[in-house]
């Protein structure tokens, strides 16, 4: 990922303190591991994991079964990832929010709150920022800051669960960054959520949503963990994929697909294909003949968002009328295609357009 250059970064408004490995990271074993090396009994590794995954404890001090003694000491040498509301936006047509949390080091994110029918869905961010320059994408705009840590990532699905003060049944991946370019920690967010003993989210019910980095697609495939994959396709081939995912030049449109088959065959997930609808560059009829003939064969679903206008991109979508007519060419070709609900259509800055207008402060 080296080429793409790494784009100016906001200064952040707060410095955090120093902080020490994240602990919401760590598996269970990892914990009482580290506990047994520092001469702790082992079940204390449990102890801490249940704080931290089933009470989802804010601080070491909260562990009153811990001797304050290993509390003190483990104040010293971890971190627990905290997220401060620093706005929340509610729609009055459906209830979705959307949150802005600062993180410990004053950098913001944004996540999504939604419900559909089957329950709660989380929407939550994997970078502060992103490098990935898609042309449509608020959240490119300033480039990446940085990695979000697992710890990070969990405790967004975790702080909107209490905010709602229920369960949430599903989370997506599709918030600000790429994922797969902060592969390790995505690793270890799916790890932990999925820890029966833990949160005890079942990984089908995570989406990953990325851009295309193809050798991160095939690693992903073999990690054994069943969760959907989205690929972020919006054009139906490569001269026109370039032209609004730089991203595309790297890892060719040929390439990805292969990687998304490999997907299938490896986890029998079935592919999710997002496209986002853009007015004059991807809903031509030759489009949706193009596009029909990529996925042919292929198990997968096709997601047609309307793109969501960036005030410093010439993007717009189109009319209805040519979404719903797209829409109809691809399924009498026989494709799964869907016309995403739009959630909260009237908090609806496009994706990392609140964190976008807060760093500028216009918020
Ligand atoms: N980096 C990941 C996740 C990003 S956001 C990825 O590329 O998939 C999730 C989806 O929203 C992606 O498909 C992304 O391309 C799309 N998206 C971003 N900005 C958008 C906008 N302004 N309008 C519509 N879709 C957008």
């Amino acid at each position: 990922m080296s080429e793409i250059p790494q784009t100016a970064s906001y200064d952040v408004k707060v410095k955090g303190p120093e902080a020490g490995d994240d602990i919401l990271a760590m598996s269970c074993d990892e914990i009482a591991r580290v506990m047994e090396e520092s001469g702790q009994k082992r079940f204390r590794g449990r102890q801490i994991y249940e704080w931290l995954h089933i009470r989802h404890a804010g601080s070491f001090d909260d562990m009153t079964n811990l001797p304050k003694a290993l509390r003190q000491e483990l104040a010293g040498r971890f971190h627990i990832p905290a997220l401060r509301e620093e706005e929340v936006l509610t729609s009055r047509i459906d209830g979705t929010r959307k949150f802005l949390f600062a993180l410990d080091d004053g950098n913001v994110i944004e996540s999504v709150l939604m419900r559909y029918s089957y329950g709660l869905t989380a929407c939550i961010s994997s970078q502060a920022g992103c490098r990935m320059g898609c042309r449509f994408c608020a959240s490119t705009i300033g480039g990446r800051v940085r990695d979000l840590s697992a710890g990070e990532m969990i405790r967004q699905v975790t702080r909107m669960s209490e905010a709602a003060g229920e369960r949430i049944g599903h989370v997506v991946i599709m918030g600000s960054g790429e994922p797969l370019d902060n592969y390790d920690n995505l690793v270890r967010f799916l790890r932990i959520m999925g820890d029966p003993e833990g949160e005890c989210l079942s990984l089908r019910d995570i989406t990953v949503s990325t851009c295309g980095i193809v050798p991160d697609i095939y690693r992903l495939a073999g990690e054994g963990l069943p969760v959907t994959l989205a690929l972020s396709l919006h054009a139906p081939s490569q001269e026109k994929r370039e032209r609004l995912m730089p991203i595309a030049k790297k890892y060719p449109l040929g390439e990805v697909m292969e990687a998304m088959k490999a997907y299938y065959e490896k986890t029998g997930r079935r592919i999710t294909f997002e496209y986002s609808c853009v007015d004059g560059e991807n809903t031509s009829p030759r489009d949706a003949a193009m596009l029909a003939d990529l996925v042919r064969g292929m198990n997968c679903h096709i997601n047609l968002i309307p793109v969501n206008p960036v005030e410093e991109r010439p993007y717009r979508r189109p009319e209805r009328p040519r979404i719903e007519a797209f829409r109809g060419m691809l399924e009498k070709r026989g494709i799964s295609v869907t016309i995403r609900r739009e959630m909260g259509r009237d908090i609806n800055g496009a994706c990392g357009q609140l964190r976008h207008r807060y760093l500028d402060g216009r918020l």
